[in-house]
């Protein structure tokens, strides 16, 4: 027979977090920055454990180069060439320390990466990323890529649940990838405009589709786990093992980004939010007079056409492709998610990004802001 889960399963939505004493006086003495020491690597890291999300439209050369300026991390879309890559790591060599090269688990990827590292030895992060991170096929893959590259660290992902958190760090991942569909469905995202396929497919051929916060799984699928609970087990399995964790995908706003933190990510990825801005990759264009950027999945009908000439006849396309106003210099943005999760551990009486979640107590609500003056929330 079927079983039901009855225990209540949370969304960064659903929760906030409770203010308590602080003897912080200000925001600018919160230090953001963070250290880890992996479990199979046996590398460092020290940076602002923020990362771009390995999409075409977002972890890009050009997003790199302004991320690692904050020493915030970002994972390169596996779409660039061994020369691109080249072209950038002998332009900007301080930035290779925050960057991952990404594969799925193809042949052709993992050749590539294999060159891709080959040719930047400077570069020690690699990103596995797949849809569906419970395969066993996909635990073999990590076993292999881990006994090919020892000392690299490895991220993997996606999953959502302790017990497979802990099969792939013991496969030799450092860093597991949580989340499956957590992107949001509809259009609180800051005035985005989502085009459901058939519709595109009608407005333009080119415009293909995307996924994450653009992410159509849940609905394609019924497959997934609310974030916020997803990431508080995650962590709880994966740091019972010395291993870490990302929360990949479901933030829309700086608020939910302390909320991952909070529930005991090391890392944050990020693609919606970081999308739509000047270094994003994804075609801008402009309607009555207003700029937009398109975003869409990495599984997406318009990724899946960009490079592999479209979607395979056994698969559903698991992505939308959404207009994005444009929003200028990610720069700004990245000021404006910093300059709020500060403010959270002031709230909270943090010091450190360290001591978050240690100071976290979260509190289940039923509604998040006066939406007064908006229909998002
Ligand atoms: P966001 O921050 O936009 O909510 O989520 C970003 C995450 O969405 C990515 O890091 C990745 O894990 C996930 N993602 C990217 N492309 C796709 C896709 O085409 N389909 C699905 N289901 N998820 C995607």
């Amino acid at each position: 027979m079927p079983h039901i889960d009855n225990d209540v399963k949370l969304d960064f939505k659903d929760v906030l977090l409770r203010p308590k004493r602080s003897t912080l006086k200000s925001r600018s003495e919160v230090d953001l920055t963070r250290s880890f020491s992996f479990r199979n690597s046996k590398q460092m890291y020290n940076g602002i454990p923020i990362i771009a999300a390995n999409m075409d439209t977002v972890g890009t050369f050009e997003m790199a180069k302004v991320l690692c300026k904050f020493s915030l991390f970002t994972a390169i879309h596996k779409h660039y060439s061994t020369h691109q890559w080249q072209e950038f790591a002998s332009q900007n060599p301080d930035c290779l320390e925050y960057l991952a090269a990404s594969s799925g688990t193809g042949s052709a990827d993992f050749e590539q990466l294999e060159q891709i590292l080959e040719a930047i030895p400077q570069v020690k992060y690699i990103c596995l990323d797949v849809a569906n991170g419970y395969s066993e096929h996909f635990v073999e893959f990590v076993k292999d890529v881990r006994k090919r590259f020892p000392q690299h660290t490895i991220m993997a992902g996606n999953v959502v649940t302790g017990e497979m958190v802990e099969e792939l760090i013991l496969s030799g991942a450092d860093i597991i990838k949580v989340g499956i569909g957590p992107g949001k469905l509809v259009q609180w995202f800051l005035g985005v405009t989502v085009l459901s396929n058939p519709v595109v497919a009608t407005i333009t051929e080119h415009f293909t589709l995307f996924p994450g916060s653009v992410c159509t799984t849940r609905k394609k699928t019924g497959v997934g786990y609310p974030q916020l609970s997803a990431v508080m087990e995650c962590a709880d399995a994966a740091h019972g093992l010395r291993g870490h964790i990302i929360s990949d995908g479901g933030c829309s706003c700086p608020g939910d980004v302390a909320k991952a933190f909070g529930a005991g990510a090391d890392f944050v990825m990020l693609g919606g939010m970081l999308a739509g801005h000047s270094e994003s990759g994804g075609e801008l264009i402009e309607r009555d007079g207003k700029k937009y950027k398109l975003f869409y999945g990495m599984s997406s009908e318009m990724a899946m056409k960009k490079y592999s000439g479209g979607v395979a006849e056994y698969r559903a396309s698991e992505g939308k492709i959404v207009e994005v106003p444009f929003k200028g210099d990610v720069e700004h943005t990245i000021r404006d998610i910093l300059g709020g999760i500060r403010s959270t551990c002031t709230y909270v009486g943090a010091a450190k990004l360290k001591e978050l979640s240690r100071r976290t107590t979260f509190i289940r609500v039923t509604q998040q802001v006066n939406p007064i003056f908006s229909d998002s929330r």
